[in-house]
């Protein structure tokens, strides 16, 4: 599968040239080699999209709900089939290692056999005699045009979090990738094209702000589902709601993972090293804080030193790297400027991954495992998401301190504990604020027969993504009151 330099809009199942009068270049962040250009689209294409999907609309809402997913089979079957070539291209323009965009794939795949299952997920119910002779049920309908606004650091997974449940459902749909990565999709509906979905049914746009914009003003489109920052999330959140529309809009994060002195400190030290390193640090349920308690201090501090100092760091299609770059210039600048930041202000660090050359890509975006110690609890560091291989660590004498510590934070996304003891497993289940909980768990990512959850900063919206709660978001109730007289029916 090849793709043109200057991307295309997919719209009612052709590839358009976009109206933008604006490209933006996509570079492979490990060597700065161009990979395409992507357009910046205006509102007049999205306006076309969202035509398509208006006009492919009735005939797929009525369309058996058996029949709307056989296509998502045929997707299953493709994607097992190239997965390697499309987590290439996941490397190539994110940066991330191979094995993680495999990893990420596998996910995506995984929603997809979720999403089968909607037939059965979207029942509604029903009862008979709610009085003499007269019956009541509700049933879900699709919700109608809908929208997906992702994020740069799950190209191919977020995506799959929404489409395959909106057209189980019989809604209509169109995704709005990341700028900075818009490959991946690219690939994914060059799959799409093979598997005999009517043309409208499901939509690509490229494009920024414009296409953002223009997607939550339009009238037709009814529910907006979006990943990315908070203020992002809070925008979109507040603006698609004021025009009427259902969403569901997942932040930013800054998750927290206590260690306790009888935690299993060599189990514990790998899975967080994973859990802080894994995609160089760029991941919703990435731990960004380590709350150490007692005497779990000083070996826990060593030991993560050590594993962040032996990390391999390299260009993510090369054999045995553990860790990429982070998504450009910018990123990286700004990562650099968060840890000085941390120095000026007392933390020490431990480790620094500052000004990172790797030999033959010295041009290349990377940003090597960092670990900071004291970090004011209360500093704007310690909640700001600083999105790359950073750990800031924070000391507690017991758990209760470290609990409130975990809440003191404004995001939700998730929240970890380290521990032998059941008692303390379960307390921390019981009190900390975050809607991804992890117990001897370095990343709490739900499975996609769960909800992705989110609380606080973290999510903003009732209903999340994947499994029952999309099917749910995709879906309205209707509740249908029915009396049939006897003496109307010849019948009986
Ligand atoms: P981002 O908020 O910059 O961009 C996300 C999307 O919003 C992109 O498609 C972008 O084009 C669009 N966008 C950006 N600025 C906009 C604006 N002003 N108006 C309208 N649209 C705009 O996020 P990012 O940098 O691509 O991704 C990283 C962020 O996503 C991190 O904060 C990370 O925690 C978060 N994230 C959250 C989850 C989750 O499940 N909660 C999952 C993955 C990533």
């Amino acid at each position: 599968m090849t793709i043109p330099s200057q991307l295309n809009n997919y719209i009612n199942g052709e590839w358009r040239p976009s109206a933008a009068s604006a490209y933006l270049e996509v570079t492979n962040p490990a060597t700065q080699e161009p990979l395409a250009q992507v357009p910046l689209s205006p509102a007049a294409d999205v306006g076309l999209a969202v035509q398509a999907a208006a006009a492919a609309l009735p005939a797929w809402r009525n369309t058996p709900a058996g029949d709307r997913i056989q296509p998502l089979f045929k997707l299953k079957a493709l994607l097992e089939q190239h997965l390697d070539d499309i987590a290439r291209t996941i490397t190539l323009e994110s940066g991330k290692t191979l094995n993680e965009s495999r990893g990420e794939m596998r996910r995506a795949i995984e929603n997809v056999e979720v999403a089968c299952g909607s037939p059965m997920l979207m029942q509604g119910d029903v009862l008979e005699d709610i009085a003499r002779g007269i019956d009541e049920m509700m049933i879900r309908q699709p919700v109608g045009v809908a929208a997906a606004i992702v994020p740069f650091n799950f190209p191919g997974m977020i995506p799959f979090w929404f489409f395959p449940y909106a057209l189980a459902c019989g809604n209509t749909y169109i995704i709005k990738p990341s700028e900075k990565v818009p490959l991946t999709m690219q690939k994914v509906f060059q799959l799409i094209e093979q598997i005999d979905l009517p043309p409208g049914v499901l939509n690509m746009v490229h494009g920024s702000k414009e296409s953002v914009d223009a997607l939550l003003e339009h009238p037709t489109v009814r529910a907006i589902s979006f990943v990315g920052s908070t203020p992002v999330a809070k925008y979109i959140y507040s603006r698609a709601s004021a025009n009427g529309k259902r969403v569901q809009a997942q932040g930013g994060a800054k998750n927290p993972t206590i260690v306790l002195p009888d935690a299993d400190i060599e189990m514990t030290t790998r899975i967080t090293a994973d859990a802080v390193f894994g995609c160089a640090g760029q991941r919703c349920l990435a731990t960004s804080t380590v709350v150490t308690v007692g005497s779990a201090r000083n070996s826990f501090s060593e030991a993560i030193a050590e594993a962040a100092s032996q990390r391999q760091v390299g260009y993510g299609l090369n054999e045995g790297v553990e860790m990429g770059t982070v998504i450009n210039q910018a990123s990286k600048e700004r990562i650099e400027g968060l840890i000085q930041q941390a120095a000026n202000e007392g933390a020490t660090v431990l480790v620094d991954g500052r000004q990172a050359k790797i030999p033959g890509y010295e041009q290349g975006t990377f940003v090597k495992p960092t670990i900071l110690d004291g970090v004011a609890a209360n500093s704007d560091l310690a909640k700001t998401e600083i999105f790359g291989p950073v750990l800031s660590l924070v000391h507690a004498q017991t758990i209760e301190e470290a609990i409130d510590l975990v809440n003191q934070g404004n995001y939700g996304n998730m929240a970890c504990l380290f521990t032998s003891s059941g008692a303390a497993a379960r307390k921390f289940r019981h009190d900390a604020e975050a809607g991804n909980i992890g117990i001897n768990i370095g990343v709490a990512a739900p499975m996609a027969y769960f909800p992705f959850s989110g609380w606080k900063d973290s999510f903003f919206g009732t209903l999340h993504g994947q499994g029952k709660h999309a099917v749910e978001f995709f879906t309205q109730t209707k509740v249908v009151v029915e009396r049939w007289p006897s003496d109307w029916s010849r019948q009986f």
